[in-house]
């Protein structure tokens, strides 16, 4: 029997070059491997209709639910600095929209549906063990509070694909709250079809930013909100240590959620320059780089929407550019405070950047790993003589003991009590992210054993980054040193 959601598309009911009609490809033995349960009821999905045979085989692009219109949606994108006219979801199908239980129109896409119009030569296809990491890396950030899209399913094809060697193919069900980027509007842009450039614009603003239709400039509002967005996106990100990997156009959504996990990884020892993605030889997308290419991706958007934003386009530059600047202010606004959480500071103090400034440079030089530095700083802060084990994590140790005593001062002027601050401490600073050795081990117990035992008990404690969880202290362990440096894929 078919299984029917409670559709409500609106983005296939838009006229205009937005998207192609595309069935996905029937596969042979769709099993399911993970069901997101909590997800699905909040969606006000039925999670035993989507756990049947039939809503598996949904699930797997085998057979399509009850009213979706599946789409393959068009965009272009700036790819490491180059603009690709023509991208578009060659792996993947938008099959139709859902009003959340708050009411928040959500998108259901299928990752791994098999090829599309916009495939250009690629399988359509995706392989278990990326999309295990994406449904766990994209719930740890749901958990640790990040703006994200969510993993609704996985479900195994029973079919390979083709890389490097053979993999067991898989669909990912995923959940956004659009999956319109930058370069949806580039796309548009770059033909100069302003028609369906203004149809995207307005669709957007209905969806992202109702209040920008009242606007002077409702196009220059709705790129503002886009700007504050991924300010505080990015401030996130730089706070967990989260490493996107690749920051091109077509991977950043107009609605702030992190989107497209496929070289992301978290850092472990502290390193601005560092990078994971293969592909990424320069460092362009490396973690201290995060900020300032967010920021030139969201000129892109500026460029695509100006035909949009007046007549006298002078003005419109001028004013895009100022709309621009608001990025380096909300950017720096929430890192700042960001950081005063993370050293345990609820008062603001001029020389509290310089503070948590200096820590980052001991980590830095003495390769201090970012995740369990925070959390025992926290537990530090518990204990008023208690610095032992953050010293233990450095090398330098007069320079660690010069800077405890600073931050032991600047805590001595603010009003909480010991523990109310450690609490709030470990608030700030997870415990538990995915860290990649253990993603890595995880992978490999899924993909060579087909045993998922390793997925589901990281995928519970990641559901909980911020608690201590003292039976799994495994999970929180830096790795163990390693002579090869971490390495991440993408489009696998
Ligand atoms: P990404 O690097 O994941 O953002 O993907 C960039 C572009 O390549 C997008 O248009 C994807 O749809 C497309 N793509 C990635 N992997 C595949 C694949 N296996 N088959 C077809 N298209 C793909
Ligand atoms: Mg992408
Ligand atoms: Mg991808």
């Amino acid at each position: 029997m078919t299984v029917t959601l409670p559709f409500d598309n609106t983005y296939a009911r838009l006229d205009g070059p937005f998207f192609t009609r595309t069935q996905p490809t029937a596969v042979s033995a769709p099993r399911l491997v993970k069901l997101n349960r909590e997800l699905a009821l909040q969606l006000g999905l039925g999670p035993d209709a989507l756990s049947s045979p039939d809503g598996v085989s949904a699930l797997a692009g085998r057979s399509l639910f009850g009213g979706s219109e599946p789409i393959a949606t068009a965009y272009a994108g700036h790819q490491f600095g180059h603009f690709s006219p023509q991208l578009g979801d060659g792996r993947a199908l938008l099959i139709g929209e859902v009003l959340d239980r708050s009411g928040a129109r959500r998108d259901i896409q299928l990752k791994g549906s098999g090829p599309t119009p916009f495939s250009r030569g690629g399988d359509g296809r995706a392989a278990l063990g990326p999309v295990l990491r994406e449904y766990l890396v994209s719930e740890a950030m749901a958990a640790l509070g990040v703006p994200t899209t969510r993993a609704l399913a996985a479900v195994t094809t029973g079919e390979h694909v083709m890389r490097e060697e053979i993999l067991p193919g898989a669909v990912l069900a995923r959940v956004a709250s659009s999956h319109i980027r930058i370069g949806t509007f580039e796309f548009f842009a770059a033909r100069r079809d302003v028609a369906s450039l203004k149809t995207m614009a307005d669709y957007a603003i209905a969806r992202h930013d109702p209040a920008a239709a009242q606007a002077e400039n409702p196009y220059r509002a709705l790129f503002e909100g886009v700007v504050r967005r991924q300010a505080e996106l990015l401030s996130r990100w730089m706070l967990l240590g989260f490493i996107h990997g690749v920051m091109n156009t077509d991977n950043m959504s107009i609605s702030g959620e992190t989107i497209d996990y496929g070289p992301c990884a978290f850092m472990d020892t502290y390193d601005p320059a560092t990078v994971f993605s293969s592909i990424d030889r320069q460092g362009r997308y490396a973690y201290g780089a995060q900020p300032g290419i967010a920021q030139w991706n969201l000129a892109r958007l500026a460029e695509a929407l100006l035909p949009l934003m007046g007549e006298d386009q002078k003005q419109a530059v001028a004013q895009a550019q100022a709309a621009l600047d608001v990025f380096v202010e909300v950017f720096n606004d929430r890192y700042l405070s960001g950081l005063r959480r993370k050293l345990g500071l609820v008062t603001a103090r001029e020389e509290d950047l310089a503070l948590a400034q200096a820590l980052l440079a001991r980590m830095a030089s003495d390769k201090v790993d970012f995740t369990l530095l925070f959390r025992r700083l926290a537990d530090a802060a518990a204990d008023l003589s208690g610095n032992e084990r953050v010293r233990d994590l450095f090398m330098d140790l007069p320079a660690i003991d010069e800077w405890l005593a600073r931050w032991r001062a600047r805590l001595a002027q603010e009003p909480a009590s010991p523990e109310d601050r450690a609490d709030a401490m470990r608030r700030a600073n997870p415990a538990f992210i995915p860290r990649n050795h253990l993603v890595e081990r995880m992978i490999e117990a899924a993909v060579e054993r087909q045993d998922y035992a390793p997925f589901e008990e990281f995928l519970r404690v990641l559901a909980h980054p911020y608690e201590d969880q003292p039976e799994f202290a495994a999970y929180a362990e830096a790795p163990p040193p390693s002579s090869q440096a971490y390495v991440t894929y993408c489009g696998t």
